[in-house]
């Protein structure tokens, strides 16, 4: 039963991608850009990928900001929530360098990948959505291995 249940939720699982995303720390450039592959235009959920912030049901969390020091155990705490298997990726310029942020006497501790391991980086500030999710297509084949594997 357990295996049947396992198998169930393998192949529901393997047709959609469940993003969850965390700001730690923006200007709300590359929030606003994430909103709008919500949109009509980009239409996210056409590709399969579902946006909500239930780090418990997602496979994808995108990383926005430039990591200020108050971030630092929550984005770990809840990248710790998301069940394997799982990536993250680095929205904009932020997470990856701190961007305008990062000068001197500035309160950030970039890049994302020293607090969580990032899988990919999407630079930009901000970039386009259509770059979003290229980004998040792009690592399916990574989220979803475990499941291909136990389809053979
Ligand atoms: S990368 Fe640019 S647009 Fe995105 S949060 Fe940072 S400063 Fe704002």
């Amino acid at each position: 039963m357990t295996d049947l249940l396992q198998r169930l939720k393998n192949a529901v699982r393997s047709r959609s991608i469940h993003v969850a995303y965390v700001d730690t720390g923006s200007c709300n450039g590359c929030d606003i850009e994430v909103l709008a592959c919500l949109s009509p235009r980009y239409d996210l959920e056409q590709y399969g990928i579902y946006v909500h912030n239930n780090p418990r049901e997602a496979d994808v969390l995108l990383v926005i900001g430039c990591c200020t020091p108050q971030w630092e155990d929550k984005l770990k705490g809840l990248w710790e929530k998301i069940p394997e298997p799982k990536v993250a990726i680095a929205i904009g310029n932020c997470p990856i360098s701190g961007c305008v942020f990062n000068r001197e006497g500035g309160y950030v501790n970039p890049p994302a990948s020293k607090h969580i391991p990032i899988a990919a980086s999407v630079p930009g500030c901000p970039p386009r959505p259509t770059e979003i999710i290229r980004a998040i297509l792009s690592l399916a084949p990574t989220i979803f291995a475990d499941y291909e594997e136990k389809k053979q």
